[in-house]
């Protein structure tokens, strides 16, 4: 379906900020103008609950989640920031595996499958999107994705 990317991010991000009992506040870095995408925005959602809900989950002594997006010549560039506890460089290209967890006795300890990003990373290839991470360990993560500004229905569920 054709869909006004930057309202519908605020529109996903405002019931992540309502519906968790902590309280939780995300920066919000997007441009104002309209872009239109073609985009499962059921998927899409899944894939920001995930990577927004890792944000929360791995940065225990809370800290700023930053949702930025860019508008590129070709493509919308998106990055979620933690502050939390960051990712060994080993370990950055696995997470994205199915039922990968990086932390074993930490994650054990949190809850979860392994399975978030393995989705999320299906869902934006499946939008010929790409995606990754950066992290420092014990400064915190960012990952990234970019979904493609030219219309694309092939693969893609409307
Ligand atoms: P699920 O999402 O299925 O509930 P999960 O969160 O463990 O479980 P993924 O979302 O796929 O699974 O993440 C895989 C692993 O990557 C996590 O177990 C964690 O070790 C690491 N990870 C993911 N996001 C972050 C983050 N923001 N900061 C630190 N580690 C992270
Ligand atoms: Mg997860």
């Amino acid at each position: 379906e054709r869909v006004n990317i930057i309202p519908f991010f605020h529109h996903i991000l405002d019931r992540f900020e309502m519906n968790k009992s902590e309280n939780i506040v995300i920066d919000r870095h997007m441009p104002q103008e309209n872009v239109f995408l073609w985009l499962d925005k059921d998927k899409i959602n899944q894939v920001i609950d995930n990577i927004v809900s890792n944000a929360i989950k791995y940065s225990p002594e809370g800290g700023t989640i930053k949702f930025r997006v860019v508008k590129e010549k070709q493509r919308l560039l998106v990055s979620i920031s933690d502050q939390g506890m960051g990712i060994a460089r080993e370990k950055l290209e696995k997470i994205f595996e199915r039922f990968y967890r990086a932390d074993k006795a930490r994650s054990r300890e949190l809850g979860g499958t392994g399975l978030g990003l393995a989705i999320a990373k299906e869902i934006i290839e499946t939008h010929h999107g790409q995606i990754w991470a950066e992290s420092k360990e014990g400064k915190g993560t960012t990952i990234l994705f970019t979904l493609p500004l030219i219309k694309k229905k092939r693969g893609v569920k409307s």
